[in-house]
């Protein structure tokens, strides 16, 4: 029987990594699932739901973590819950891989065999097991729900006896996963909505969602999608081009919601403090990318800062604020890769270590890096 922990959280992350409905399917794989009281409680997962689908509800980590042959978490665990559980035992988590790297040498010294979720491979039998995906997909959606709210003007446009009220409009940047669930909740509001994106394949799904694409559609745009699907830095050339373009379509925006990332790097600077000068008091920016630095030069990230009148908000944890949903999905994701990690017939773990998205998550083991992104520099 494998046994599974999950421990809390620390105080900044209300997720948790096991949902009722996880449980009852991992305890229906043959797994002996522990969690710690408590664990779900900011998810709403209270410990009796949790222990009625078949969890042990352990008084204290330390308990949950004892004699495990895995570790569930949402964030990083320490190398002391880590070095708590069997020898060799497989932790997975989102590792957050590129930051804090004395941080995750120190975690891969405890032995353990640590798969971060970020690195899932984003190929079709992974699909369900995409962390980035089903988080960032509330979040775009958490971005325009914040932004209307701290927008001192309605959304829709409104005709009434007493006058007509316009449409806001909403510009967002970077049409990934987070960016076209932004597209969709802001038109769902009524909001008149623009986006722009440097990969060309992004032009037909935002126009999709009934929103007008807005980008330089250079040659380089054309080849600006790696094979993994992601964005590749741009030259500075075509950064001046996209600054110019920017420059003079915000000017008018009411909402910007910013999503632009590229893989194991800074998120790319898209709107200057010039920019945000030129907009209209009033106007909110919510930066997505805050958590590697910002979209946008004025974004403090963390924080809620105002200039000239516009209200520039770069959360970390925008998936974390809604926490019912963001856990849910998480655990199915978790789910997912490890019902791959168990043998059906024993009962007893099985990891294939040449499998695509076994090597693909898998950053550490036997007390080593060995993710290649990580041993040979940033993924491209
Ligand atoms: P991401 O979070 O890495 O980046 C967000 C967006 O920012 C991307 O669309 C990117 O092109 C854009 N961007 C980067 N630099 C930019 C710049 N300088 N200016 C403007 N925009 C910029 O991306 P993501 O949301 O993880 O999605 C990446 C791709 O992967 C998308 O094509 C998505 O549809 C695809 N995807 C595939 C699968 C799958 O096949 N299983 C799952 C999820 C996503």
């Amino acid at each position: 029987m494998v046994t599974i922990a999950v421990t809390a959280e620390g105080a900044e992350e209300p997720r948790v990594a096991v949902s009722p409905e996880t449980v009852k399917k991992l305890v229906g794989l043959g797994c002996k699932v522990k969690v710690e009281a408590g664990a779900g409680a900011r998810s709403r997962f209270s410990d009796d739901a949790l222990k009625t689908q078949g969890a042990e509800i352990a008084a204290t980590a330390a308990e949950a973590l004892r004699d495990a042959d895995v570790l569930l978490k949402v964030r990083r665990p320490s190398p002391d819950e880590v070095k708590a559980l069997k020898p060799g035992a497989l932790v997975i988590a989102m590792l957050d891989p590129y930051g804090d790297t004395a941080g995750l040498e120190a975690l891969a010294a405890t032995g353990g065999s640590l798969f971060s979720m970020e690195f899932m491979p984003r190929i079709t039998r992974a699909q369900s097991m995409d962390v980035l995906s089903s988080q960032a997909n509330l979040a775009g959606y958490k971005a325009v729900v914040d932004a209307a709210a701290m927008f001192g003007s309605a959304m829709p446009m409104m005709m009434t006896a007493a006058g007509t009220v316009p449409a806001a409009k909403a510009f967002i940047m970077g049409a990934g996963v987070a960016g076209l669930q932004a597209i969709a909740t802001a038109r769902r509001l009524g909001a008149q909505v623009t986006a722009t994106d440097v990969r060309p394949a992004a032009k037909e799904q935002v126009a999709s969602l009934g929103a007008k694409f807005v980008a330089v559609e250079d040659e380089e745009f054309r080849q600006a999608q790696t094979a993994a699907g992601y964005a590749k830095p741009m030259s500075a050339e075509y950064q001046a081009k996209q600054a110019e373009l920017v420059a003079n379509h915000i000017k008018n925006q009411d909402i910007v919601i910013t999503t632009a990332l590229i893989p194991g790097r800074p998120a790319p600077r898209l709107i200057t403090r010039a920019m945000v000068e030129s907009m209209k008091p009033g106007a909110v920016i919510v930066d997505l990318a805050g958590e590697r630095g910002g979209n946008c030069e004025a974004s403090e990230p963390g924080r809620t800062v105002e200039v000239g009148g516009v209200t520039i908000y770069a959360p970390l944890n925008l998936a974390g604020e809604i926490p019912v949903n963001a856990s849910s999905l998480y655990a199915k994701n978790l789910l997912a890769f490890l019902a791959t990690l168990v043998d059906k017939d024993s009962q007893a773990l099985k990891v294939d270590w040449d499998d695509e998205i076994v090597k693909g998550t898998l950053v550490a083991k036997d007390g080593k890096i060995v993710h290649p992104s990580l041993t040979q520099g940033a993924a491209t």
